[in-house]
């Protein structure tokens, strides 16, 4: 493996790039929006920046990192030369099976095509393919260059080596891999979903309020951010669609999306991304102040 595809410069191929890169790899990263692959760019120069002030990279692995990156508007071309290509664009199932049948015609045929997909199945994507075989998950968590977890998820057809071969290559970007199997939710989002889906629920019962909700998970599970405000950093948009796809897929009520979580993405209140969710998030402050509408 040296040549590596990022389709998609947004929150996670930015990530993803800079940690293939940083390990040595060259990486070439690709996204229609040449603005978006600008914006990429200066934000691993940032993060590598932040590295170094740390003392964890020298100024001299920061400017082979960023020599290591090209980036490409065009997907053909900037899949012809890969080893393996790692979706990270928009998660919609139609685009997505768009990019897999486009990036097969384009890329050479032993590329293994992996997709960071949180929610799509691997063996639908796969299947929009001439080589299921080699179409794997690689689904990385956020913020990547710090999160250490890579679920790798097996689609009904994935190849044994070709598992093997990203269980080793996670390993070498120093990750930690753990291989599941293709059904909804892989097994983040199969556990982590409801739990946040029962905070709301919890809140919308007034069983409790935000902050002791959040409060209750954090110092009573040693967890590090509440589950409210960690649906708000997600995004409450991306938490609903994830629940439907659990819904829909195991077809079992348990999964229902709270009324409250649809009411709350009808009315634009998305969390961090659009400044409110069960939280109202302010530029340059890092106090966390809850929202008007759950206020006692
Ligand atoms: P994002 O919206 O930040 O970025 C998506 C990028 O894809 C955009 O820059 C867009 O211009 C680009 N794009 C759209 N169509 C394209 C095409 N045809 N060719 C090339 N580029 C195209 O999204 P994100 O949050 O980075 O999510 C990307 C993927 O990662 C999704 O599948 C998502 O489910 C998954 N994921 C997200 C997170 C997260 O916390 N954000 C975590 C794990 C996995």
């Amino acid at each position: 493996m040296k040549q590596i595809s990022i389709i998609g410069a947004g929150t996670m191929g930015n990530g993803i790039a800079h940690v293939f890169a940083q390990t040595g790899f060259a990486v070439t990263l690709i996204d229609v929006n040449a603005t978006q692959l600008e914006k990429a760019l200066a934000t691993i120069a940032k993060n590598l920046d932040r590295q170094v002030a740390k003392g964890t990279l020298t100024e001299e692995q920061k400017a082979t990192t960023l020599a290591n990156l090209t980036i490409q508007t065009d997907v053909a071309i900037g899949v012809s030369q890969a080893d393996l290509v790692v979706e990270a664009a928009t998660e919609n199932i139609d685009l997505k099976l768009k990019i897999f049948k486009q990036i097969d015609e384009a890329a050479p045929a032993n590329c293994i095509l992996a997709s960071n997909t949180s929610s799509i199945s691997i063996t639908k994507i796969a299947a929009a393919t001439s080589r299921p075989t080699k179409v794997i998950g690689m689904h990385f968590m956020n913020p990547v260059p710090i999160m250490k977890l890579v679920e790798i998820i097996n689609g009904y057809a994935t190849d044994k080596d070709v598992t093997n071969t990203i269980v080793t290559l996670s390993k070498q970007l120093g990750k930690v891999p753990c291989i599941v199997n293709d059904y909804p939710g892989f097994i983040a989002n199969r556990i982590l979903m409801p739990m946040i889906n029962e905070a709301i629920y919890s809140l919308f019962e007034g069983v409790a309020g935000v902050e002791e909700i959040d409060t209750v998970m954090k110092l009573g599970m040693a967890h590090p951010m509440g589950p409210l405000q960690l649906a708000d950093f997600i995004g409450l948009d991306v938490c609903l669609s994830i629940l439907k796809v659990l819904h829909d897929g195991f077809g079992n009520p348990k999964y229902a999306p709270c009324p409250l979580l649809i009411n709350m993405v009808t009315a634009g209140k998305l969390g961090v991304k659009s400044s409110e969710g069960f939280y109202i998030y302010t530029a340059g402050s890092k106090d966390l102040v809850v929202s008007n509408s759950f206020k006692k």
